[in-house]
């Protein structure tokens, strides 16, 4: 006999506990050998950074986080790409120097060298899917056995091999027979296929930048690694907030949006408006630059306008559209920026709090929407930019179906289905620069993911930018 609170080994049918099952499934075989010390980063307190509002009294936020001890993130990144152009230019020079020349030849950056742009199959960059994986793994038959019949099977009937190594793995999923009948069986088997990120070789033009450009007037102050304290709440100055707190990672997407001051941009999915706030920083009003926000939720709407009162003059507030419509269904083809910020597994949300957890049973189906909700608003995203202009797509989940995974469909879908092509930034100089900051994880595809790590517990986020070219 045991009391049943006391009995560890009784898993709560929680929706963080459902999430963290999730994850052990999902994103174990995927992260491998990192996902233990991502797994426990994702339990432990996460790291903000304090980014400086312009429109306030920066230079006194400045002092008090400086006095506090923390660092601009964004100029320490300035700094490396400082030495890094330094080593690149050095070893240039060595390389032209030098009198024996190397006979291998490095294909991809010659064409780099010659057009800028080139088209790489990626098939290189994976062994094989996590479901494929799995599949080698399991050629053989796998038949039920004694001890699996109080999983709702009979012994001897034919399982699926999947499942069964997801079982092996020690992870609780309910293992269905081949023969899938019953509904709750069809949802599993849309959980796996949905899930998993099955990568195929698209024809993609990959672009390299020819020279990195961080928006002058973003500065994000963090403590250093390894250091845990929190910021104390922003005071407020002329009735505008000094800093806006949020996830250092979060400030990734709208680096590599590039926001210069006279662009036109378009925030898709913009509440409660910590980026927006950010966007807010690179542009200039006065000078032609706009910033359209968009939300389908109308309590979310409604934060995101008290933020926006709260960090900005009011000539500029006067200024800012805010518009609250469905963003899979915008296709007012006029801006040169896109941010689709779009909604997902929400790692450290589900993790930590019951209150609208996507990973309650009640909410399964609507999650297994969320992918296909994901890459229509990344399509509406691309088709409100103008050619030649850029889209960044960012995530704060580590789930690889709604990150590399979207970005494949939208592409493959708009291939199928359009004239408009677009084109993947490489953005893994970028990620060196910040490589000091944030940990990278080196397989993503078409994007970068931060993972989170205990030494500076930042992100996840995943964000990947494109260019429209037709
Ligand atoms: N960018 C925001 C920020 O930095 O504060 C966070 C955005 S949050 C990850 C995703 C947002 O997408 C939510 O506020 C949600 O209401 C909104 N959303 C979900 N579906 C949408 C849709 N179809 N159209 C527009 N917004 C949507």
């Amino acid at each position: 006999r045991y009391k049943k609170k006391w009995a560890m080994h009784l898993k709560q049918n929680t929706g963080c506990q459902q999430a963290l099952d999730h994850f052990d499934a999902f994103y174990k075989p995927f992260y491998g050998d990192k996902w233990p010390l991502i797994r426990v980063s994702l339990l432990s307190l996460s790291k903000h950074c304090a980014v400086i509002n312009k429109f306030a009294d920066p230079e006194k936020a400045r002092l008090r986080l400086s006095n506090l001890g923390a660092d601009d993130l964004v100029k320490s990144a300035r700094r490396l790409q400082g030495q890094l152009e330094q080593e690149a230019l050095t070893e240039q020079t060595l390389s032209h120097n030098s009198v024996e020349t190397s006979s291998e030849r490095i294909p991809e950056l010659d064409l780099v060298a010659n057009e800028n742009s080139f088209n790489r199959s990626y098939s290189s960059l994976y062994n094989s899917s996590p479901r494929e994986s799995l599949l080698e793994k399991s050629q053989q038959k796998v038949f039920c056995e004694d001890d699996r019949v109080d999983h709702g099977l009979q012994t001897g009937q034919e399982i699926d091999p999947i499942y069964d190594e997801l079982y092996k793995d020690n992870i609780d999923v309910f293992v269905p027979t081949v023969q899938v009948l019953s509904e709750r069986d069809q949802l599993l088997k849309d959980e796996l296929n949905l899930n998993m990120f099955e990568p195929r070789n698209i024809d993609v033009q990959v672009q390299r930048p020819e020279s990195i450009n961080i928006a002058r007037d973003i500065e994000a102050f963090a403590f250093p690694a390894g250091d845990v304290s929190q910021f104390p709440p922003a005071k407020s100055h002329n009735h505008r907030f000094g800093y806006y707190l949020m996830d250092a990672a979060s400030v990734m997407p709208v680096i590599a949006l590039n926001v210069q001051s006279e662009d036109q941009v378009l925030d898709l999915c913009a509440a409660p408006g910590g980026k927006t706030v950010l966007i807010l920083q690179c542009l200039d009003l006065s000078a032609g630059g706009s910033l359209t926000c968009n939300d389908n939720s109308p309590s979310r709407v409604k934060r995101l306008k008290s933020v926006l009162r709260s960090y900005l003059p009011k000539d500029d507030l006067g200024q800012v559209e805010v518009m609250q419509l469905d963003g899979t269904m915008l296709n007012h083809c006029v801006y040169n920026k896109v941010l689709v910020d779009v909604p997902c597994n929400a790692d450290r949300h589900v993790l930590t709090e019951e209150e609208n957890n996507l990973f309650k049973p009640s909410r399964t189906r609507e999650r297994l929407a969320v992918m296909e909700h994901q890459k229509k608003l990344l399509i509406s995203a691309i088709r409100c930019c103008i050619v030649g202009g850029e889209i960044v797509y960012s995530t704060c989940t580590l789930a690889p179906a709604q990150n590399d995974g979207v970005i494949q469909a939208a592409m493959e879908e708009l291939l199928e289905t359009s004239q408009i092509e677009v084109a993947v930034e490489d953005l893994s100089p970028l990620a060196s620069m910040f490589k000091d900051t944030f940990t990278f994880f080196e397989k993503s595809r078409y994007g970068q993911t931060i993972i989170p790590t205990l030494l500076n517990n930042f992100g996840p986020s995943f964000f990947a930018k494109l260019r429209r070219i037709k």
